[in-house]
């Protein structure tokens, strides 16, 4: 499938974003070329703009030699995170550095066919604003639910019925012409957190609850999709011992229970009227909201004991206005600590994300870093470069 050679300019690339900066001579040498087909690759990544000075080193013979460094600085990505009831834009470099950010509120059963053009429309604004539009390499869409990534066809949840079906990135390729990469929004948050930990060794599990319940799964640095995209659809396992109507269409599913959604119907004779209330309620310590969500963070964690026992990752990762508040977060962990097999608990380490709402924009520029100086893309941009 990858159709580059062990010493192309995509691989050069791909050699200097894992141990750069580093000198030419370095690079030639960790690559294993002569000088002259280094130059030529340097070029080549240059007239991309992909690579950038990176300050100097001081050399033995008193030379200074000039560090070169991948360009994730100058390059930039526009993110939205589609959500059901809100969405964020953001553009940002290839780091994942936010530079313009705007949320925009969705009104309840927001459809495509208004909310596409009008995300279209605040994007292109944001990345005016930023002064960086002429940098832009490829937009990120993150939404929740299943993406068919060959069709780049998405299957909504069922309270986003009409989002089912939706070729989400047309409007985006149509407007900007830059290449769009959709993913689902727990697995956007997933990768937010392995990014922000410095891309360890090891297998994360993202767990976002906020109106709905989802979860991703990173492994290899790669989020597991699955065979149809459905990889880490959590939320609508059924759960023993609940008969609740689902939004789905069926029966004791654990969104049912304890999503946001759940915890706002279930908080109604009380008054709350949406998520945002659950969350003030919960730090203003009143006992109904603090019950409610610690019982869901027990459900949810019973279906993550299984996730837990399954995949053993290192990490787990909690998002999503319910899931970070700290009732939820220690109610998963003593269920997750109480059901999972004991091997599986031996490293494990859940906790709350740390990069509160910024997490799916992270992810999705660290997705469009990963693809967009992946070594295949590298190596058509400089084919085509003059
Ligand atoms: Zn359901």
């Amino acid at each position: 499938m990858l159709d580059t050679t062990p010493t192309s300019a995509g691989h050069v690339l791909a050699v200097l974003r894992a141990e750069g900066p580093l000198t030419r001579q370095e690079l030639q040498e960790r690559v294993g070329v002569s000088r002259v087909t280094m130059v030529e690759r340097l070029d080549a990544l240059r007239r991309a703009d992909l690579v950038r000075r990176a300050g100097h080193r001081e050399s033995s013979g008193g030379r200074r030699a000039e560090l070169l460094a991948v360009n994730d600085t100058g390059l930039t990505a526009l993110v939205a995170d589609i959500g059901q009831s809100h969405a964020t834009l953001a553009v940002t470099d290839l780091r994942g550095t936010v530079f313009a950010r705007r949320d925009v509120w969705l009104s309840a059963r927001h459809s495509p066919d208004a909310t596409l053009p009008m995300l279209v429309g605040e994007g292109r604004s944001l990345l005016s604003g930023s002064g960086r539009a002429s940098t832009l390499r490829a937009v990120g869409l993150s939404v929740p639910g299943q993406i068919d990534h060959e069709a780049g066809i998405t299957t909504a949840p069922a309270t986003m019925r009409e989002w089912t079906g939706v070729r989400l990135g047309d409007p985006f390729v149509a407007a900007f012409d830059v290449p769009v990469l959709l993913e689902n929004d727990a697995n956007a948050l997933a990768l937010a957190d392995y990014y922000a930990m410095g891309r360890p060794e090891a297998t994360v599990v993202g767990v976002k609850v906020g109106t709905g319940i989802g979860a991703g799964v990173v492994i290899g640095g790669r989020a597991h999709r699955g065979e149809t995209g459905a990889a880490g659809e959590i939320g609508h396992m059924r759960v023993e011992g609940s008969d609740r109507r689902c939004s789905c269409g069926r029966r004791g599913c654990v969104a049912a229970e304890a999503s946001g959604q759940a915890l706002v119907r279930s908080l109604r004779p009380s008054g709350a009227r949406s998520v945002d209330d659950v969350v003030r309620w919960v730090s203003e310590g009143r006992r109904e909201a603090i019950e409610a969500v610690y019982s869901a963070g027990k459900l949810v964690g019973t279906v993550l004991a299984t996730v837990v026992t399954i995949v053993n990752p290192r990490y787990v990762r909690l998002g999503g206005e319910v899931g970070v508040l700290p009732p939820f977060v220690e109610a998963l962990r003593a269920t997750v600590e109480a059901g999972a097999h004991a091997s599986a608990l031996r490293k494990l380490d859940i906790a709350a994300s740390q990069l509160g709402d910024r997490g799916a924009c992270v992810g999705l520029s660290g997705l469009v870093a990963d693809e967009m100086l992946s070594p295949t893309v590298v190596d058509a941009l400089c084919g085509r470069a003059p």
